[in-house]
């Protein structure tokens, strides 16, 4: 139940404009958990913020449209998957790549040198066990406290959305490709 339906008790929680990293998370099945976490990345980078991307599923050697324009504005996207699951024939090497990916962000957040860090698809590696959910739990909340960090990806774990500042479920109501068979299309989708 949302907190527009539910009883006329319910008191909003004290405003209160603090500077703090929060922890969004982008799932649920429908489209747009990554455009818009690179939504945030291009706001952020107009306002002079340090962000970061660490990219868990891509294709290792595709050039993505946000990543052409990623290079463009000078915001560095770090591949650490290899390929999607579903065509592999070595999983431990997926699941090395996953826990190498986990290494460089974990690296990144620590720093504090960057105010947002970007976990696109991150959810899938803890979903196959590559990476361990209570070891991201402990990390993310002993992280810096400024760094903000947006994780993306379908079938966010109950844990993650707990300790989490934001959460989004974007729903499928249509999609082009499940509702007409109509391929990724450049600049949209890629
Ligand atoms: P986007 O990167 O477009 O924001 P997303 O991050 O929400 O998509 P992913 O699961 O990462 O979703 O999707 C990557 C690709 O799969 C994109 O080409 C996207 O159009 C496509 N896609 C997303 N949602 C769906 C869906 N519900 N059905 C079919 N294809 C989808
Ligand atoms: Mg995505």
């Amino acid at each position: 139940m949302s907190k527009l339906d539910s009883d006329h008790d319910y008191k909003p929680p004290v405003k209160k404009r603090v500077s703090k990293g929060l922890l969004l998370i982008n799932t649920g099945n429908g489209k747009g958990k990554s455009t818009a976490a690179f939504g945030v990345m291009l706001r952020a980078w107009g306002r002079g913020l340090k962000v970061i991307v660490v990219q868990y599923i891509k294709h290792e050697n595709a050039m993505f449209g946000e990543q052409l324009a990623a290079k463009r504005l000078g915001i560095e996207m770090i591949p650490s998957g290899k390929g999607f699951t579903w065509n592999s024939k070595n999983l431990n090497e997926d699941a090395a790549l996953a826990q190498n990916g986990w290494r460089i962000s974990r690296e990144l957040i620590s720093s504090g040198d960057y105010d947002i860090v970007i976990l696109d698809e991150f959810t899938y590696p803890i979903k196959y066990g590559w990476i361990e959910l209570k070891e991201v739990v402990d990390f993310l909340l002993n992280r810096p406290e400024n760094v903000n960090v947006i994780i993306t990806g379908r079938d966010a774990q109950p844990q993650l959305i707990k300790i989490s500042d934001c959460v989004t479920n974007m729903d499928e109501i249509k999609h082009p490709y499940n509702d007409q068979g109509i391929l990724a299309q450049k600049g949209i989708d890629y």
